[in-house]
Protein backbone atom coordinates (compact mmCIF):
# COMPACT_ATOMS: atom_id res chain seq x y z
CA UNK A 1 0.00 0.00 0.00
CA UNK A 2 1.40 3.78 -1.25
CA UNK A 3 1.25 6.64 1.33
CA UNK A 4 -1.33 8.01 -0.17
CA UNK A 5 -3.86 5.63 -0.65
CA UNK A 6 -2.88 4.54 3.47
CA UNK A 7 -3.41 8.29 4.45
CA UNK A 8 -6.61 8.09 2.31
CA UNK A 9 -8.20 4.31 4.05
CA UNK A 10 -7.36 6.67 7.15
CA UNK A 11 -9.05 9.74 5.97
CA UNK A 12 -12.13 7.49 4.99
CA UNK A 13 -12.41 5.83 8.37
CA UNK A 14 -12.09 9.29 10.23
CA UNK A 15 -15.02 10.47 8.43
CA UNK A 16 -17.45 7.15 8.98
CA UNK A 17 -15.99 6.85 12.96
CA UNK A 18 -15.55 10.25 14.17
CA UNK A 19 -17.45 12.57 11.53
CA UNK A 20 -20.75 10.81 11.35
CA UNK A 21 -19.84 8.06 13.74
CA UNK A 22 -21.95 5.73 12.03
CA UNK A 23 -23.41 2.62 13.99
CA UNK A 24 -24.84 -1.00 13.04
CA UNK A 25 -28.25 -1.04 11.66
CA UNK A 26 -27.77 2.54 10.93
CA UNK A 27 -28.22 3.82 7.12
CA UNK A 28 -26.18 6.39 5.70
CA UNK A 29 -26.37 9.05 3.28
CA UNK A 30 -23.36 10.07 1.47
CA UNK A 31 -24.01 12.97 -0.71
CA UNK A 32 -20.95 13.46 -3.11
CA UNK A 33 -19.65 15.16 -5.99
CA UNK A 34 -18.30 12.89 -8.56
CA UNK A 35 -14.63 14.63 -8.46
CA UNK A 36 -14.78 12.67 -5.32
CA UNK A 37 -15.95 9.07 -6.28
CA UNK A 38 -12.78 7.04 -5.30
CA UNK A 39 -12.90 8.37 -2.20
CA UNK A 40 -16.49 7.88 -2.14
CA UNK A 41 -16.15 4.34 -2.89
CA UNK A 42 -13.87 3.68 0.10
CA UNK A 43 -16.25 5.81 2.39
CA UNK A 44 -18.95 3.60 1.43
CA UNK A 45 -17.00 0.16 2.03
CA UNK A 46 -15.71 1.43 5.29
CA UNK A 47 -19.62 2.34 6.55
CA UNK A 48 -20.59 -1.04 5.74
CA UNK A 49 -17.59 -2.63 7.83
CA UNK A 50 -18.82 -0.61 10.60
CA UNK A 51 -21.91 -1.75 10.42
CA UNK A 52 -23.87 0.23 8.24
CA UNK A 53 -27.10 -1.43 6.88
CA UNK A 54 -27.86 0.69 4.11
CA UNK A 55 -25.70 2.98 2.37
CA UNK A 56 -27.14 5.95 -0.18
CA UNK A 57 -24.90 8.08 -2.46
CA UNK A 58 -26.19 10.99 -4.22
CA UNK A 59 -24.39 12.26 -6.40
CA UNK A 60 -23.97 15.56 -7.83
CA UNK A 61 -21.82 16.92 -10.64
CA UNK A 62 -20.40 20.69 -10.95
CA UNK A 63 -20.74 20.81 -14.85
CA UNK A 64 -23.62 19.70 -14.31
CA UNK A 65 -25.14 22.44 -11.75
CA UNK A 66 -23.04 24.80 -14.12
CA UNK A 67 -24.85 24.45 -17.07
CA UNK A 68 -28.24 24.46 -15.35
CA UNK A 69 -27.73 28.14 -13.90
CA UNK A 70 -26.47 28.87 -17.73
CA UNK A 71 -29.19 27.97 -19.96
CA UNK A 72 -32.05 26.64 -17.52
CA UNK A 73 -35.14 29.47 -17.85
CA UNK A 74 -35.91 32.17 -15.34
CA UNK A 75 -38.77 30.16 -13.59
CA UNK A 76 -36.19 27.31 -13.01
CA UNK A 77 -35.25 28.61 -10.29
CA UNK A 78 -38.33 28.69 -8.22
CA UNK A 79 -38.89 24.99 -8.11
CA UNK A 80 -37.11 22.04 -6.23
CA UNK A 81 -37.71 18.44 -6.42
CA UNK A 82 -39.98 17.82 -3.39
CA UNK A 83 -39.24 14.42 -3.84
CA UNK A 84 -35.86 14.59 -2.79
CA UNK A 85 -36.43 16.65 0.01
CA UNK A 86 -39.57 14.30 1.21
CA UNK A 87 -36.91 11.54 0.88
CA UNK A 88 -34.43 13.12 2.72
CA UNK A 89 -36.59 14.15 5.39
CA UNK A 90 -38.04 10.67 5.75
CA UNK A 91 -34.46 9.23 5.77
CA UNK A 92 -33.54 11.73 8.69
CA UNK A 93 -37.03 10.73 10.72
CA UNK A 94 -35.54 7.46 10.52
CA UNK A 95 -32.57 8.45 12.48
CA UNK A 96 -30.26 8.21 9.15
CA UNK A 97 -26.46 9.09 8.99
CA UNK A 98 -25.63 12.87 6.49
CA UNK A 99 -22.42 12.88 5.11
CA UNK A 100 -21.22 15.30 2.48
CA UNK A 101 -18.02 14.76 0.70
CA UNK A 102 -17.56 18.51 -0.78
CA UNK A 103 -14.62 19.56 -3.87
CA UNK A 104 -16.22 23.22 -4.76
CA UNK A 105 -15.12 24.30 -7.09
CA UNK A 106 -15.00 28.52 -5.69
CA UNK A 107 -15.22 30.13 -8.96
CA UNK A 108 -18.08 27.43 -10.02
CA UNK A 109 -20.77 30.17 -10.43
CA UNK A 110 -18.57 33.12 -11.08
CA UNK A 111 -20.51 35.41 -14.20
CA UNK A 112 -23.93 33.63 -13.69
CA UNK A 113 -26.80 36.44 -12.93
CA UNK A 114 -26.68 36.49 -9.06
CA UNK A 115 -30.32 36.79 -8.92
CA UNK A 116 -30.45 33.16 -9.97
CA UNK A 117 -28.08 32.37 -7.51
CA UNK A 118 -30.26 34.00 -4.61
CA UNK A 119 -33.37 32.34 -6.22
CA UNK A 120 -31.89 29.22 -6.44
CA UNK A 121 -30.27 29.78 -2.73
CA UNK A 122 -33.61 30.43 -1.11
CA UNK A 123 -35.53 28.17 -3.15
CA UNK A 124 -33.69 25.19 -1.75
CA UNK A 125 -33.35 27.04 1.63
CA UNK A 126 -37.40 26.70 2.16
CA UNK A 127 -37.49 22.95 0.66
CA UNK A 128 -35.07 21.38 2.92
CA UNK A 129 -36.18 23.42 6.02
CA UNK A 130 -38.06 20.51 7.84
CA UNK A 131 -34.55 18.25 6.88
CA UNK A 132 -32.39 21.19 7.61
CA UNK A 133 -34.14 21.53 11.25
CA UNK A 134 -33.41 18.01 12.11
CA UNK A 135 -29.30 18.77 11.56
CA UNK A 136 -29.65 22.19 12.94
CA UNK A 137 -30.87 20.27 16.23
CA UNK A 138 -28.38 17.63 16.22
CA UNK A 139 -31.35 15.49 16.40
CA UNK A 140 -29.18 13.15 13.49
CA UNK A 141 -25.77 12.87 13.04
CA UNK A 142 -24.23 14.51 10.11
CA UNK A 143 -20.76 15.62 8.42
CA UNK A 144 -19.08 17.70 6.03
CA UNK A 145 -15.20 16.29 4.43
CA UNK A 146 -13.41 17.87 1.63
CA UNK A 147 -11.49 16.31 -0.93
CA UNK A 148 -9.48 17.80 -3.86
CA UNK A 149 -10.81 19.35 -6.80
CA UNK A 150 -8.43 20.09 -10.10
CA UNK A 151 -10.56 23.19 -10.09
CA UNK A 152 -10.32 24.30 -6.45
CA UNK A 153 -6.51 23.00 -6.00
CA UNK A 154 -5.86 25.62 -8.84
CA UNK A 155 -7.41 28.32 -6.59
CA UNK A 156 -5.46 26.96 -3.19
CA UNK A 157 -2.32 26.93 -5.48
CA UNK A 158 -1.75 29.19 -8.71
CA UNK A 159 1.85 29.09 -9.10
CA UNK A 160 2.61 25.27 -8.71
CA UNK A 161 2.28 23.38 -12.07
CA UNK A 162 -0.63 21.53 -12.79
CA UNK A 163 0.27 18.38 -12.19
CA UNK A 164 0.95 18.99 -8.54
CA UNK A 165 -1.68 21.37 -7.58
CA UNK A 166 -4.00 18.25 -6.47
CA UNK A 167 -1.18 16.40 -4.57
CA UNK A 168 -0.29 19.56 -2.79
CA UNK A 169 -4.21 20.31 -1.25
CA UNK A 170 -4.59 16.51 -0.25
CA UNK A 171 -1.52 17.05 1.85
CA UNK A 172 -2.98 20.35 3.38
CA UNK A 173 -6.37 18.32 3.70
CA UNK A 174 -4.12 15.37 5.38
CA UNK A 175 -2.43 18.00 7.56
CA UNK A 176 -5.48 19.92 8.44
CA UNK A 177 -7.68 16.90 9.53
CA UNK A 178 -5.01 15.20 11.61
CA UNK A 179 -4.53 11.96 8.73
CA UNK A 180 -0.90 12.66 9.12
CA UNK A 181 -0.51 11.60 13.03
CA UNK A 182 -0.55 7.68 13.30
CA UNK A 183 -3.64 7.56 15.07
CA UNK A 184 -6.09 10.25 13.76
CA UNK A 185 -9.33 8.44 15.43
CA UNK A 186 -7.29 8.70 18.70
CA UNK A 187 -6.05 12.12 18.15
CA UNK A 188 -9.55 13.15 17.38
CA UNK A 189 -10.97 11.83 20.01
CA UNK A 190 -8.25 13.97 22.49
CA UNK A 191 -9.14 16.74 20.27
CA UNK A 192 -12.73 17.14 20.81
CA UNK A 193 -11.98 16.88 24.77
CA UNK A 194 -9.77 19.99 24.44
CA UNK A 195 -12.93 21.76 22.75
CA UNK A 196 -15.17 20.68 25.23
CA UNK A 197 -13.00 21.66 28.11
CA UNK A 198 -13.45 25.54 26.28
CA UNK A 199 -16.84 25.31 26.10
CA UNK A 200 -17.29 24.16 29.35
CA UNK A 201 -15.27 26.47 30.88
CA UNK A 202 -16.99 29.79 28.58
CA UNK A 203 -20.05 28.10 29.84
CA UNK A 204 -19.29 28.69 33.96
CA UNK A 205 -18.43 32.28 32.97
CA UNK A 206 -21.80 33.04 31.28
CA UNK A 207 -20.40 36.30 29.82
CA UNK A 208 -23.04 38.73 29.14
CA UNK A 209 -21.09 40.33 26.75
CA UNK A 210 -18.22 40.12 23.74
CA UNK A 211 -16.54 43.03 22.77
CA UNK A 212 -14.22 42.30 19.82
CA UNK A 213 -11.43 44.46 18.18
CA UNK A 214 -9.15 44.50 15.59
CA UNK A 215 -8.10 45.88 12.33
CA UNK A 216 -11.29 47.33 10.75
CA UNK A 217 -13.09 46.03 13.90
CA UNK A 218 -15.03 47.43 16.61
CA UNK A 219 -17.71 45.17 17.49
CA UNK A 220 -19.96 44.08 21.07
CA UNK A 221 -22.22 41.03 20.97
CA UNK A 222 -24.72 40.42 23.46
CA UNK A 223 -25.65 36.85 24.48
CA UNK A 224 -28.71 35.53 25.42
CA UNK A 225 -29.55 34.33 28.96
CA UNK A 226 -29.49 30.75 29.19
CA UNK A 227 -26.76 30.48 25.99
CA UNK A 228 -24.42 27.42 25.27
CA UNK A 229 -21.32 27.00 24.35
CA UNK A 230 -21.19 23.94 21.95
CA UNK A 231 -17.38 22.50 20.87
CA UNK A 232 -17.38 20.87 17.23
CA UNK A 233 -17.85 17.34 19.02
CA UNK A 234 -21.79 17.25 19.25
CA UNK A 235 -24.22 14.37 20.23
CA UNK A 236 -27.48 13.22 18.44
CA UNK A 237 -30.84 12.38 19.69
CA UNK A 238 -29.88 9.30 19.86
CA UNK A 239 -27.00 9.71 22.16
CA UNK A 240 -24.19 9.20 19.31
CA UNK A 241 -21.55 10.89 19.42
CA UNK A 242 -20.40 12.85 16.00
CA UNK A 243 -18.00 16.41 14.50
CA UNK A 244 -20.49 17.88 12.27
CA UNK A 245 -17.01 19.12 10.40
CA UNK A 246 -13.99 18.12 9.54
CA UNK A 247 -11.42 19.21 10.43
CA UNK A 248 -13.18 21.46 13.68
CA UNK A 249 -11.37 23.80 15.60
CA UNK A 250 -14.31 26.03 17.09
CA UNK A 251 -17.03 26.53 20.33
CA UNK A 252 -20.02 28.34 19.15
CA UNK A 253 -22.88 29.57 20.33
CA UNK A 254 -25.68 32.24 19.82
CA UNK A 255 -25.89 35.76 20.22
CA UNK A 256 -28.61 38.01 21.21
CA UNK A 257 -30.58 38.70 17.79
CA UNK A 258 -30.65 42.12 18.41
CA UNK A 259 -27.90 42.60 20.87
CA UNK A 260 -24.83 43.12 18.32
CA UNK A 261 -23.74 47.03 17.43
CA UNK A 262 -20.38 48.51 15.96
CA UNK A 263 -18.55 47.09 12.51
CA UNK A 264 -16.74 43.84 11.68
CA UNK A 265 -14.62 43.35 8.91
CA UNK A 266 -14.13 39.82 7.47
CA UNK A 267 -10.43 38.67 7.48
CA UNK A 268 -10.60 35.84 4.45
CA UNK A 269 -12.59 35.63 1.50
CA UNK A 270 -15.69 34.36 1.73
CA UNK A 271 -16.78 31.37 -0.54
CA UNK A 272 -20.67 31.32 -0.89
CA UNK A 273 -22.95 29.69 -3.90
CA UNK A 274 -19.85 29.83 -5.85
CA UNK A 275 -18.62 33.04 -5.97
CA UNK A 276 -15.99 34.80 -4.04
CA UNK A 277 -16.36 37.90 -1.84
CA UNK A 278 -13.77 39.51 -0.24
CA UNK A 279 -12.46 42.02 1.90
CA UNK A 280 -16.29 43.37 3.03
CA UNK A 281 -17.14 45.08 6.37
CA UNK A 282 -20.51 44.94 8.05
CA UNK A 283 -22.08 47.27 10.47
CA UNK A 284 -24.65 46.59 12.46
CA UNK A 285 -27.06 48.58 15.21
CA UNK A 286 -29.24 47.01 17.40
CA UNK A 287 -28.20 43.46 15.63
CA UNK A 288 -29.16 44.61 12.14
CA UNK A 289 -27.05 44.98 9.85
CA UNK A 290 -27.38 48.53 7.86
CA UNK A 291 -24.63 48.74 6.42
CA UNK A 292 -22.43 46.23 3.77
CA UNK A 293 -18.99 47.39 2.36
CA UNK A 294 -16.84 44.81 -0.18
CA UNK A 295 -14.12 45.04 -2.17
CA UNK A 296 -15.24 42.25 -4.61
CA UNK A 297 -18.89 40.23 -4.69
CA UNK A 298 -20.64 43.28 -2.96
CA UNK A 299 -23.87 42.53 -4.95
CA UNK A 300 -23.99 38.72 -3.99
CA UNK A 301 -23.09 39.95 -0.67
CA UNK A 302 -25.94 42.19 -0.60
CA UNK A 303 -28.59 39.84 -2.05
CA UNK A 304 -27.36 37.03 1.24
CA UNK A 305 -28.20 40.05 3.43
CA UNK A 306 -31.84 40.52 1.93
CA UNK A 307 -32.71 37.46 1.62
CA UNK A 308 -35.38 37.31 4.46
CA UNK A 309 -36.17 39.44 7.72
CA UNK A 310 -33.45 36.95 9.41
CA UNK A 311 -30.60 37.25 7.01
CA UNK A 312 -29.62 40.64 8.13
CA UNK A 313 -28.64 39.61 11.70
CA UNK A 314 -26.53 36.78 13.11
CA UNK A 315 -27.44 33.49 14.12
CA UNK A 316 -23.59 32.71 15.11
CA UNK A 317 -20.58 33.57 17.49
CA UNK A 318 -17.62 30.85 16.98
CA UNK A 319 -14.35 31.32 18.81
CA UNK A 320 -11.48 29.99 16.91
CA UNK A 321 -7.89 30.31 17.84
CA UNK A 322 -5.34 31.68 15.54
CA UNK A 323 -3.31 28.79 16.05
CA UNK A 324 -3.92 25.34 14.01
CA UNK A 325 -3.27 22.67 12.35
CA UNK A 326 -5.11 24.20 9.70
CA UNK A 327 -3.49 27.95 10.15
CA UNK A 328 -0.43 25.98 10.52
CA UNK A 329 -0.60 25.79 6.73
CA UNK A 330 -1.01 29.23 6.30
CA UNK A 331 -3.27 28.66 3.34
CA UNK A 332 -6.24 30.24 2.21
CA UNK A 333 -8.14 27.63 1.43
CA UNK A 334 -11.01 29.60 -0.06
CA UNK A 335 -13.73 27.01 1.36
CA UNK A 336 -15.47 27.80 4.37
CA UNK A 337 -14.96 24.08 6.24
CA UNK A 338 -11.14 24.94 6.65
CA UNK A 339 -11.07 28.37 6.69
CA UNK A 340 -13.63 28.75 9.50
CA UNK A 341 -11.90 26.76 11.34
CA UNK A 342 -9.14 28.48 11.06
CA UNK A 343 -10.70 31.72 12.00
CA UNK A 344 -12.84 33.44 14.65
CA UNK A 345 -16.27 33.78 12.69
CA UNK A 346 -19.79 34.81 12.76
CA UNK A 347 -22.89 33.46 10.74
CA UNK A 348 -25.47 35.55 8.84
CA UNK A 349 -28.72 34.08 9.74
CA UNK A 350 -30.44 31.39 11.39
CA UNK A 351 -28.97 30.29 14.83
CA UNK A 352 -28.81 26.95 15.95
CA UNK A 353 -31.41 25.99 18.93
CA UNK A 354 -28.89 24.02 20.83
CA UNK A 355 -27.22 26.71 22.13
CA UNK A 356 -29.66 27.41 24.64
CA UNK A 357 -30.60 25.90 27.48
CA UNK A 358 -33.52 23.40 26.71
CA UNK A 359 -33.34 24.78 23.69
CA UNK A 360 -33.63 21.26 21.10
CA UNK A 361 -37.17 21.44 22.74
CA UNK A 362 -38.40 24.74 21.78
CA UNK A 363 -40.48 25.86 18.77
CA UNK A 364 -39.64 28.36 16.64
CA UNK A 365 -41.38 31.00 18.45
CA UNK A 366 -40.12 30.05 21.73
CA UNK A 367 -36.17 30.15 20.65
CA UNK A 368 -37.44 33.43 18.98
CA UNK A 369 -38.66 35.12 21.79
CA UNK A 370 -35.70 34.09 23.65
CA UNK A 371 -33.50 35.88 21.29
CA UNK A 372 -32.45 33.31 18.60
CA UNK A 373 -32.60 34.74 15.31
CA UNK A 374 -34.42 32.08 12.51
CA UNK A 375 -33.30 32.43 8.71
CA UNK A 376 -33.53 30.53 5.66
CA UNK A 377 -30.06 31.08 5.62
CA UNK A 378 -26.66 30.17 7.71
CA UNK A 379 -23.55 31.53 6.24
CA UNK A 380 -20.09 31.84 8.30
CA UNK A 381 -17.76 34.09 7.33
CA UNK A 382 -14.70 34.73 9.24
CA UNK A 383 -13.30 37.46 11.04
CA UNK A 384 -10.30 36.43 13.46
CA UNK A 385 -6.97 36.91 12.85
CA UNK A 386 -3.34 37.27 14.85
CA UNK A 387 -4.42 40.80 15.92
CA UNK A 388 -8.09 40.16 17.47
CA UNK A 389 -8.70 40.93 20.68
CA UNK A 390 -11.98 39.88 22.52
CA UNK A 391 -13.43 40.60 25.95
CA UNK A 392 -15.57 39.09 27.87
CA UNK A 393 -18.28 40.78 30.28
CA UNK A 394 -18.85 38.68 33.03
CA UNK A 395 -22.37 39.17 34.61
CA UNK A 396 -21.32 41.17 37.60
CA UNK A 397 -20.32 43.96 34.89
CA UNK A 398 -16.14 43.35 34.77
CA UNK A 399 -14.81 42.61 31.81
CA UNK A 400 -11.50 40.10 31.14
CA UNK A 401 -9.84 38.81 28.46
CA UNK A 402 -10.83 35.94 26.62
CA UNK A 403 -8.68 36.05 23.09
CA UNK A 404 -5.59 38.47 23.13
CA UNK A 405 -3.18 38.24 19.37
CA UNK A 406 -5.70 35.97 17.91
CA UNK A 407 -5.96 32.72 20.47
CA UNK A 408 -7.16 31.90 24.07
CA UNK A 409 -6.30 33.81 26.87
CA UNK A 410 -6.64 31.33 29.32
ZN1 LIG B 1 -19.07 27.89 12.93
ZN1 LIG C 1 -21.89 28.09 11.13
Amino acid sequence: MTDFSEKLGKYAALAVQVGVNVQPEQNLVVLATLEAAPFVRLVVKKAYEAGAKNVYVEWNDDEVTRTRFELAPDEAFFDYPMWRAKGMEELAENNAAFLSIIAANPDLLKGIDPERIANANKTAGKAMQKYRSYAMSDKISWSIVAVPSPAWAEKVFPDLGEDRRVDALWDAIFAATRVNLDDPVGAWKAHTKTLDDKADHLNAKKYRKLMYKGEGTDLSIELPEGHLWVSGGSVNAAGTTFVANMPTEEVFTAPLKEGVNGKVRSTKPLSYGGTLIKDFSLTFEKGKIVGVEAAEGLEVLQRLVNTDEGSAYLGEVALVPHRSPISDTNLVFFNTLFDENASSHLAIGNAYAFCLEGGKNLSQEEQQQRGLNSSLVHVDFMIGSADTDIDGELPDGTAEAVFRGGNWAF
